[in-house]
């Protein structure tokens, strides 16, 4: 063990031992992919160039090879005690035009749930509020929509409210479905931090999920993010019928972007009655360790958030998914229309395994903005 953490920490001597067969006095230990690339990774950092064969030796690891790795990925390119907690909140509920197989907010799709408009700002704000106060330092919109053209108004709005969060000295990430370039920029001067689309599954599933709208376009919306200097939160859903090689491709995707997201969303499916995917079985735990931990090992920079699902994991089992590299969650009573971890549950959790809150970070600038702006409160939790 003392061998492998020197190797870890860039021991040269030591290092070979990684990638080799070694004997130990009364065992052999045979180099795991999740092992040779877990030192590569430590070594030369976040890589663009990733095979995706390369991706299915790490998630094919045995898995608790896997995960020690995935932690010494974690623990060299993140501070390990801290997870970001995140409240997300479905300001505008149901009625979507889109066929998301898993989404019981499609209009597609009898769940007996009741569409609602966008929510006015007072009752925005004041969710914004207690999120706060409950210790989340990122607060997410959720609205229903395709996209967001031809919704000038209600568009308009979300910028008041994004702005106005942001001055609570909150991250603010938004979820609205497709962007144009344009919107993508008003976003961002708006104060928005970071733009959640997921990518769901890989390319070649895809069709199977959803067809009322491509990769393709999901992959645009992500390029108008980023250019207009937004960070980008994307990542998928497991169980939803995919085959392990869906899982890998769809972290391929994501880990050859030209910069890999921010944040990368890793959720577990929650079956609804009246989606065409209300009979899926439940994702099991080892199967999110793998992802967490294939995730942290091919994009160490990215917060890799535990997402929907959460609630049927037990303690020790989440904080095995900690261990594995995640390092964000979701908080709050709901996820968009699922039912989520319960806030004093999510304390204790932390209590009891040492985990630190994140605190909100902005860019310089920003944060200068910020301060002209007599925005005291976020200089008072950023500094
Ligand atoms: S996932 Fe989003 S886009 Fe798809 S049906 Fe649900 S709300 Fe609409």
């Amino acid at each position: 063990m003392l061998v492998i953490r020197l190797a870890i920490r860039g021991n040269a001597a030591a290092r070979p031992l990684l990638s080799a067969s070694f004997q130990l006095s009364s065992c052999s230990y045979t180099s795991s992919a999740a092992a040779a690339h877990a030192e590569r990774t430590v070594r030369e950092g976040p890589r663009n160039d990733w095979a995706r064969d390369e991706i299915k030796s790490i998630y094919d690891s045995p898995v608790l090879d896997l995960l020690f790795h995935g932690a010494q990925v974690h623990r060299h390119a993140q501070n390990f005690r801290e997870v970001q907690q995140c409240t997300l909140l479905s300001i505008k509920t149901g009625g979507c035009s889109e066929d998301c197989s898993y989404c019981p907010q499609s209009s597609r799709y009898n769940t007996g749930l009741k569409a609602q408009k966008l929510m006015t700002k007072d009752d925005v704000l004041q969710a914004a509020q207690k999120a706060k106060e409950a210790g989340s330092t990122r607060f997410c919109m959720g609205a229903a929509w395709r996209d967001t053209i031809g919704r000038k108004t209600n568009f308009n709005q979300i910028l008041e409210y994004v702005k106005e969060i942001r001055g609570m000295g909150m991250e603010v990430c938004c979820t609205l479905g497709m962007l144009e370039k344009q919107q993508a920029v008003a976003l961002k001067e708006a104060g928005l931090t970071a733009y959640n689309h997921n990518l769901d599954t890989s390319r070649e599933y895809y069709p199977n999920i959803i067809t009322t709208r491509s990769y393709d376009e999901r992959l645009k919306t992500l390029e108008f993010v980023r250019d207009a200097g937004i960070n980008v939160c994307s990542g998928g859903i497991i169980g939803l019928g995919e085959a392990e090689e869906d899982r890998v491709g769809l972290l391929h995707t994501l880990a050859t972007l030209p910069t890999h997201p921010e944040s990368v969303p890793i959720n577990a499916l929650i079956a609804v009655k009246g989606t065409p995917l209300q009979d899926q079985k439940p994702v099991e735990i080892w199967e999110m360790i793998r992802m967490i931990a294939t995730a942290r090992i091919v994009m160490p920079k990215a917060m890799v958030r535990l997402s929907a699902g959460r609630v049927r994991f037990s303690m020790p089992e989440q904080a095995l998914c900690f261990l594995a590299g995640a390092n964000s969650i979701f908080t709050g009573e709901k996820l968009l229309t699922t039912p989520n971890n319960d806030f004093d549950s999510d304390q204790l959790m932390f209590k009891l395994l040492g985990l630190i809150p994140k605190a909100p970070s902005f860019e310089e600038g920003a944060l200068k903005d910020c301060m002209e702006e007599n925005c005291e409160e976020a200089v008072s939790v950023t500094g």
